[in-house]
């Protein structure tokens, strides 16, 4: 199983970090050790000082897709939830100023909280229509729609499954709305895939 995580894909979080907006979907993976399920807590690694929090949609794939045309896309997955792409801001601000890979500061073990059971696709109207939010100590932080992605999620399996064979199981985390921010020990995050609870757990 793979993590592909898909970067800048909103142009408000495209211009919070003051980069330029993508011609083509960009993408990085997580390994499976960058799973963090059960509601655990998060505990922030040492090597960082700015550990952010960025919400995304995730979307699991269900056969084994190669090069598939975009129009076909939307069969190769049925099951959503929200999930949380861990970043260590200022490792990854470093690695990109000296052209380094991001994965010091993405793929480190426990940065991708997910839900243990994804909600089926079918209760959801429209894939590009789809809200999501999270809420740290009682408080909204970060909101976003699917509807304002710059590549939305057939785009993205498209594009990816030019490069890489997804396979069933693979989980793609399709980007960050605008409103990332930093978590500190304490915090209690709760992700919510429109009205529905998906993640509840404290970082320490
Ligand atoms: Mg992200």
């Amino acid at each position: 199983m793979k993590i592909i995580c898909i970067g800048m894909n909103y142009r408000e979080h495209v211009r919070e970090l003051h980069h330029e907006e993508p011609k083509n979907p960009v993408f990085f993976c997580k390994p499976d050790t960058a799973l963090l399920r059960n509601n655990d807590s998060f505990y922030i690694p040492d090597f960082t000082q700015e550990l952010h929090y960025e919400t995304e949609l995730v979307v699991k794939i269900n056969r084994l897709v190669k090069a598939i045309d975009r129009k076909f896309a939307s069969r190769c997955y049925d099951e959503i939830a929200v999930g949380i792409d861990f970043t260590a801001r200022d490792v990854q601000r470093e690695c990109i100023a000296k052209g380094l890979p991001w994965e010091i500061a993405k793929a480190f073990d426990k940065s991708a909280p997910l839900p243990n059971v994804f909600a089926p696709l079918s209760n959801f109207p429209d894939i590009n229509h789809i809200h999501f939010r999270l809420d740290i100590n009682g408080k909204t932080c970060q909101e976003g729609c699917t509807s304002d992605m710059i590549f939305d999620v057939d785009t993205l399996i498209a594009y990816i499954s030019r490069f890489m064979t997804l396979k069933i199981g693979d989980l793609i985390f399709t980007g960050t709305p605008v409103g990332v921010g930093p978590v500190h020990p304490g915090d209690h995050l709760e992700a919510y895939l429109e009205d529905q609870k998906m993640l509840d757990f404290e970082v320490r």
